[in-house]
């Protein structure tokens, strides 16, 4: 056998600058090119339709997603080739080809017709990590019944309002899933919700964990069942390119969760594109992208990325420290990963337990790494790039957001890697028009701090959000008229580099300056004792803002007023003196949604006696009421 070139290919960057340049001289034929390399029943008439802020893409053209993903690798050399490599928390394991997903979302294509489901109905998914919950999204796609998958950690509540808002007919579920040891009961949870969900018909349930489980006559039915009669083929349907695919609401982190709607052509185009240009995913490549599937990272760059692509995909059941924490390292190693993708959180979280664990497993696979959903501490950077990919990896640190259907922002090791540098997005991929504008609009002077925008459409981006157009306009495109505002605070360096700096509606105004959240939490992060911060402010008469910080410590660091004042004295020596904490708390876990991200806002409330709002996304309430607990303390302290 040769050997395998397992280094990401290095090509000066401006290869990078050409390519991209090239991307926004003639955006649609760009597109059209790229929109090329997948398969269409019928070509499109018109690469985009701009009706701001309504974008059409590849109007008139006709395809299918699974066709896209399955049928198309089994008419080639992919058949037998591994899709996805399937790992239980409980150590199971499973390797389904793309002739075996094939057969299985055929045969579950035709269970859904027999239930009735038409092409424009939706299904709703509520499913763990096991790889019937893509063959579930691939079947729904076949027949172009639009899908919402809801992550199998929320609760029935947050489950009943997805149901309710999407009108789901049949919804997916299973009879359990494993998360740390514990059996996740997901159809008592889901019958919890039905109580109150009139639009569904049929429920279908996956046997994954084998326990008794309450099923209602007529209204439930059990999976292994239902595919005993069902035909080996289904037609893919034809469907329009602005087709909706799917429904996903997003995280929640700063409020009600929005349920963004995703075409079928352009969003395919996007991440088939994006896949290849960040991940550079070739044939002989092991990919893992350790996100649920529950979330947009999952639908794009667990299911729909890498199966346009062809690619083998490692798919994992569990949580990351169990049965130990060097779990991932483990599965890494067993299946020779060489490309992996995770958040900060994680990194942060792994990073805790120290390096022994990585240093029992042989990583020397891996050979590019990649994080999402928040910006990567420099400090969390690091120790990817060394302990993790043993200083050979690139780290694509990829910007983008539920609504974005794809990366926006990354390093792109397929067309030109740029030197990286630690907490970075570094550039726009092709044909993502990005620049940092001030309050009035106006393109931010390099180093000088402002608002991410989006100039110009991508195929990527959503289409609206679900039965709420008018949310829509007013969420992304009227704080600058006529191009998109995701909502971040961002500036460019010297070198023209993206940098994240948190939420825009987090930003603090302190003695009459903007300071980006992350900047401050960086700040702390640097300092050995830290694990995570977050910062938040609290209205001050003098200052404007005062800045409250909560901290977790690394193992073998303790809380004491030395502790603080270092703290108060590192941020100073880190950014300057505006930037000092007024309170510095510690406590043991900070408040999070079930993505992993810092929730803010609930800390803010908290700091301010406001209104806590909307939680059903969060994931531990007992960290909300240990914020409050560290503030009280503090309040007494001081009277
Ligand atoms: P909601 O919109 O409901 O508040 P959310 O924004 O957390 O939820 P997502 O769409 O999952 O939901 O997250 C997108 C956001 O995550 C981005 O707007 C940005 O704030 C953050 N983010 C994602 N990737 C990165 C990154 N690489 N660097 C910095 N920030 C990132
Ligand atoms: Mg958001």
């Amino acid at each position: 056998m040769g050997s395998i070139d397992v280094e990401a290919r290095i090509i000066p960057t401006n290869k990078y600058l050409e390519f991209y340049k090239r991307s926004l001289e003639d955006g649609e034929k760009f597109w059209s090119e790229v929109a090329s390399e997948l398969v269409w029943f019928r070509t499109w008439d018109k690469v985009l339709e701009w009706d701001p802020p309504f974008a059409k893409w590849f109007v008139g053209g006709r395809l299918n997603a699974s066709y896209n993903t399955v049928d198309r690798h089994v008419k080639g050399w992919r058949k037998n080739k591994a899709a996805i490599i399937w790992e239980g928390e409980p150590g199971d394991r499973r390797v389904l080809t793309y002739a075996d997903l094939y057969r299985e979302v055929n045969k579950f294509a035709s269970v859904l017709l027999k239930l009735g489901v038409k092409t424009g109905d939706r299904v709703a998914i509520y499913m763990p990590m096991v790889p019937e919950l893509p063959i579930a999204m691939l079947a729904a796609a076949r027949i172009g019944a639009t899908f919402t998958v809801v992550f199998s950690g929320f609760s029935s509540s947050a489950l009943a309002d997805r149901i309710r808002d999407s009108e789901a007919k049949v919804l997916i579920t299973a009879d359990g899933g494993y998360r740390r040891g514990r059996v996740i009961q997901l159809k008592e949870i889901a019958d919890e919700a039905l109580k109150n969900c009139p639009s569904i018909e049929h429920v279908v349930v996956y046997r994954r964990v084998g326990r008794e489980i309450p099923m209602k006559e007529g209204r439930d039915h059990w999976w292994h069942e239902l595919m005993k009669d069902a035909e080996r083929y289904v037609e893919p349907v034809s469907l329009e390119s602005t087709h909706p695919l799917y429904i996903l609401y997003t995280s929640g982190t700063t409020g009600k969760p929005k349920g963004v709607v995703h075409s079928t052509g352009g969003y395919l185009v996007y991440v088939y594109a994006t896949q290849r240009w960040v991940f550079d995913v070739r044939d002989d490549d092991v990919y893992w992208c350790t996100a649920d599937i529950g979330w947009v990272t999952g639908h794009s760059y667990i299911v729909f990325g890498p199966l346009t692509n062809g690619v083998t995909s490692v798919m994992y059941e569990g949580a990351p420290d169990y049965p130990a924490p060097d779990r991932w390292w483990e599965i890494v190693e067993r299946y020779g990963v060489t490309i992996l993708y995770t958040t900060p959180t994680a990194i942060r979280a792994l990073m805790k337990f120290g390096e022994e664990y990585p240093r029992r497993h042989d990583l020397s696979t891996l050979r590019l790494l990649g994080t999402v959903g928040e910006p990567i501490n420099p400090a969390a950077w690091h120790w990817y790039y060394n302990v993790i990919g043993g200083g050979r990896c690139p780290i694509v640190d990829t910007w983008w957001q539920t609504e974005t259907g794809g990366i926006l922002i990354s390093p792109a090791p397929n067309i030109g890697l740029v030197p990286l540098k630690p907490g970075s997005a570094t550039f726009p991929l092709p044909g993502i028009e990005a620049d940092v504008v001030d309050e009035q609009g106006k393109p931010a002077k390099l180093g000088e701090k402002g608002y991410l925008v989006i100039k110009r459409p991508w195929p990527g981006m959503l289409m609206t959000l679900y039965k709420d157009p008018e949310r829509y306009k007013q969420v992304y495109w009227s704080r600058f008229p006529g191009i998109y505002y995701p909502g971040d605070y961002a500036m460019r360096d010297k070198d023209g580099y993206f940098w994240l700096l948190g939420r825009a509606d987090e930003v603090l105004k302190v003695a009459g300056h903007r300071l980006g959240t992350i900047e401050i939490e960086d700040a702390l992060i640097s300092h050995p004792a830290v694990a995570e911060a977050a910062v938040a402010g609290r209205p001050d008469p003098v200052k404007g803002e005062a800045i409250i910080a909560f901290v977790t410590l690394k193992q073998g660091h303790k809380p004491s007023e030395e502790l603080t004042k270092e703290l108060r004295e590192h941020v100073r020596r880190v950014i300057g003196p505006i930037a000092t904490p007024e309170e510095i708390h510690f406590v043991s876990m900070l408040p999070k949604t079930r993505s992993g991200k810092i929730m803010r806002r609930v800390i803010k409330a908290v700091a301010t006696g406001a209104e806590i709002g909307d939680v059903t996304t969060l994931e531990d309430e007992a960290s909300v009421e240990e914020v409050k607990e560290a503030i009280k303390t503090l309040t007494r302290k001081q009277q």
